[in-house]
């Protein structure tokens, strides 16, 4: 059983996180899985942070996103990469989290943020639940992220396994289909 003193630790723990998520961009419903905080404050601490309240309706999620383009693929493969190293760290999972996804942030060096916080907790999701998996390129020894339940044909590396178009856009040199293959 926690102390009275340790309840109230934990929570300033929990409100300081999620503080730090809805600054970076957090959604209410992403701050509460995250932080494990009451939907009431969540939405109240967002309100008193942004000044106004969170858009109503469901997150956009597609589940395909990681593997859609080279570019998309290369920024989940370097939250990936810092993901799965700080998680053998002691911290809780939260911290982990925004740690991650700060670091990812810093790794772009002031480069476009591809990857929002929320899109980034989908992409941790997706690692949890084995949906995503870690691949090591052949050419380059690079790890990026691919759809477990895809065949090998169909993961790529968004470093390597690319063309250049004429609009200058990064595109995958094979086709890519988005159907889950079971
Ligand atoms: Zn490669």
């Amino acid at each position: 059983m926690k102390t009275q003193k340790e309840k109230i630790l934990d929570l300033q723990l929990k409100l300081t996180l999620a503080h730090r998520l809805i600054k970076e961009g957090a959604r209410p419903s992403i701050v509460r899985a995250v932080c494990h905080i009451s939907k009431h404050t969540a939405i109240n601490l967002y309100k008193e942070i942004h000044g106004y309240g969170p858009v109503a309706g469901l997150l956009p999620y597609d589940p395909y996103w990681a593997t859609k383009s080279p570019h998309n693929c290369l920024h989940a493969s370097i939250f990936f990469n810092i993901y799965n190293i700080l998680s053998k760290s002691s911290e809780s999972k939260g911290q982990i989290f925004l740690t991650s996804f700060l670091l990812y942030k810093e790794t772009l060096n002031g480069g476009k943020v591809k990857m929002d916080v929320n899109r980034a907790w989908y992409v941790g999701q997706q690692m949890t639940l084995s949906y995503l998996s870690g691949v090591k390129c052949e050419k380059c020894y690079s790890t990026f992220v691919a759809i477990e339940s895809y065949p090998t044909l169909y993961k790529f590396c968004p470093i390597c396994d690319t063309i250049t178009d004429s609009t200058e856009r990064k595109k995958w040199k094979k086709p890519i289909t988005f159907k889950k293959i079971l």
